[in-house]
């Protein structure tokens, strides 16, 4: 070991920080060197000093309460009139960012709304007659035989109008099952496509205006009127669809 590197090591080996081999070879150099081993002393009595206190300055009593007395008193005066402090900023801001998260979430985590539930049931509904040839449990085209027979089988009556003349012929009626409760199903025709018109009570006076909807690529029309419910359910297209509805409610 040459002084260079004795000397770079010296404070190391006062505070024993070094490995044995490295120790070795600096007492070594130190026994032999006698300005390394000066320096070693310098160092040791330096380091002496410092654990003894010779060189450390108490502070005086109630230095450390003063101190703290006068930043509390800034720290007051600055935030005293500004009621939305940074700091209040700071640990509002991830809350807020949490709650948009949620509030965007909602709709996801709440599930489909009632009126996709019943739009869903409708379709599943209009399906279902066509699959399981059950399209009608009364099978008329005269309205006088079709609205009777739902006498005893609903706590309602629907009205049943025969729009034949204006082209789309009823084929006759059926029970069905939506919103969790039986609703009257009447059953039109348009060429080879068949329409259901689902109607129950609405349960409320006031009347919603129709609003259509596609799904699965059928044609949906739905409203409520008079305290009925009407959800129209097709094939047919959009256009001769929504002139069934018109002819419906110019009726009812
Ligand atoms: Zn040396």
């Amino acid at each position: 070991m040459d002084c260079k590197n004795a000397q770079t090591l010296i404070g190391g080996y006062l505070d024993r920080e070094l490995d044995p081999v490295q120790s070795l070879e600096i007492e070594d150099h130190l026994h032999g060197c006698t300005a390394c081993s000066q320096s070693y002393k310098d160092h040791q009595v330096l380091s002496e000093g410092l654990r003894t206190g010779s060189v450390y300055f108490k502070a005086p009593a109630g230095l450390e309460k003063r101190i703290q007395r006068a930043v509390r008193q800034a720290a007051k005066a600055e935030s005293a009139p500004r009621w939305l402090s940074w700091s209040w900023v700071r640990m509002a801001a991830p809350l807020a960012a949490a709650a948009l998260v949620l509030f965007t979430l909602m709709p996801f985590l709440r599930g489909p709304s009632t009126e996709e539930i019943l739009t869903r049931e409708v379709v599943s509904g209009h399906v279902r007659s066509l699959m399981a040839n059950h399209l009608a449990d009364v099978v008329s085209s005269d309205q006088h035989t079709v609205k009777p027979w739902f006498n005893g089988k609903l706590d309602f009556s629907p009205p049943v109008e025969d729009l034949a003349k204006q082209g789309f012929p009823l084929i006759g009626g059926r029970l069905d099952y939506l919103d969790n409760r039986p609703v009257a199903a009447l059953i039109y025709q348009r060429q080879k496509h068949f329409i259901n018109l689902f109607v129950w009570p609405s349960g409320s006076d006031s009347d919603v205006e129709t609003k259509t909807v596609s799904r699965q690529g059928y044609n949906l029309f739905h409203w409520t009127r008079s305290g009925m419910t009407y959800w129209a359910a097709s094939d047919l297209n959009n256009a001769e669809l929504q002139e069934f509805v018109q002819l419906v409610q110019n009726q009812t």
